[in-house]
């Protein structure tokens, strides 16, 4: 499969070129981005034999099958939109768009012309999540009393452009981390949270956006979850727990782009190191898209994962804002 990258950006060449490159048979063949020296410097250094401003000529090449969006925030609505509308498979970077009906429409727009969407969640497709959504689903900490995601992290050098000073890219804290914290929970405890309350701050970073943000939130089952997102902790590392009625489990440093990190069970009988697969998380992810382009199975996570997700925080930013409680409406998905 022949691949369009639109957006020249960090994670495309950091992760996503490589975890396509080790699909087989599949290629990047164009990139697109805003800036024509831009284009043409990535392409030249990643080896890409296209590079385009305009997006119809890239999307016009009927041996591109597949789109990944990786643009920054506000434009992956429209860019998006295009590539369903020339009949690609679409992949998308979370937050999908800047509101939930952007989403909303991409996600239905893909389902009508029968392309497949993917939502590029990545902390679901990783061996510790993986471990820790199989320990829950085997009961072995039994009922889930409360789910607590420690995901402070300081953004480095290089990305404290538009995440941080710009909410008309989509920048801050909310649309960055929380999305990924709600797909978590939702990937973990296989049910969707129902209420938020929450607090949002500029902490050094944000000038115009938040920069940290913690938030409790209901679930159907009665679980509580907590979770604290920045853009400003250097030394916070992270955390993901999960207590429940016979056991807890504690997992460490496993809310990163890396398979690294660390599982423990804690029970009556003691504390398990739990073992877990070290493999990519982008490239598990796109092997699961590609699968998903020729009828096997679904994407790790795909449209309504990410119009869900996307809804969850901004119904955090919706609390912070207003100091209430918010009831999350997530548009008939
Ligand atoms: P970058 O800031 O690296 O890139 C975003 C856009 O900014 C690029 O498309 C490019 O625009 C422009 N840009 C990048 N570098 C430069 C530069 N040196 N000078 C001028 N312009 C530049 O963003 P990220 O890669 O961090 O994020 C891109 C998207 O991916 C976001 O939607 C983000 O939320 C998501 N993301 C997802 C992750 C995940 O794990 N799922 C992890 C990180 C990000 P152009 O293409 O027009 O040249």
């Amino acid at each position: 499969m022949n691949w369009a990258f639109v957006g020249a950006s960090t994670i495309a060449s950091q992760h996503m070129l490589g975890a396509v490159r080790h699909q087989t048979s599949n290629e990047v063949t164009w990139v697109v981005s805003n800036s024509p020296d831009r284009v043409q410097t990535w392409a030249n250094e990643h080896g890409i034999p296209n590079a385009t401003t305009d997006l119809d000529a890239a999307f016009a090449d009927e041996n591109v099958q597949a789109v990944y969006i990786s643009s920054t925030n506000e434009k992956h609505h429209g860019q998006a939109m295009a590539a369903i509308s020339a009949g690609k498979h679409v992949l998308c970077e979370k937050p999908l768009g800047m509101t939930q009906a952007e989403a909303i429409e991409m996600v239905r727009a893909a389902d009508t012309a029968g392309v497949t969407f993917g939502t590029n969640h990545h902390l679901r497709c990783s061996g510790s999540h993986r471990a820790i959504r199989d320990l829950i689903a085997a009961g072995r900490v039994g009922d889930i009393l409360s789910l607590r995601i420690h995901h402070a992290v300081h953004l480095p050098g290089n990305l404290q452009g538009w995440r941080i000073n710009s909410a008309d890219a989509g920048g801050g804290v909310i649309p960055d981390i929380v999305v990924h914290d709600a797909d978590v929970t939702r990937f973990l405890l296989n049910e969707d949270p129902v209420s938020v309350v929450a607090q949002m701050a500029s902490s050094g970073m944000g000038q115009g956006v938040e920069d940290s943000c913690m938030s409790v939130w209901t679930m159907p089952s009665g679980a509580m979850v907590m979770t604290h997102e920045s853009f400003t902790h250097p030394f916070a590392g992270s955390d993901l727990q999960v207590h429940g009625t016979k056991g807890s489990i504690f997992g460490h440093g496993v809310m990163t782009q890396r398979p690294v990190g660390s599982i423990n069970l804690v029970t009556e009988a003691g504390s398990e190191e739990i073992p877990f697969s070290d493999h990519s998380l982008y490239v598990q992810g796109v092997s699961e898209f590609v699968a998903a382009t020729i009828g096997k199975g679904r994407p790790a996570a795909d449209g309504p994962d990410g119009v869900k997700s996307l809804s969850v925080a901004l119904c955090v930013r919706e609390a912070a804002a207003s100091g209430r409680r918010i009831n999350v409406d997530y548009g008939g998905f």
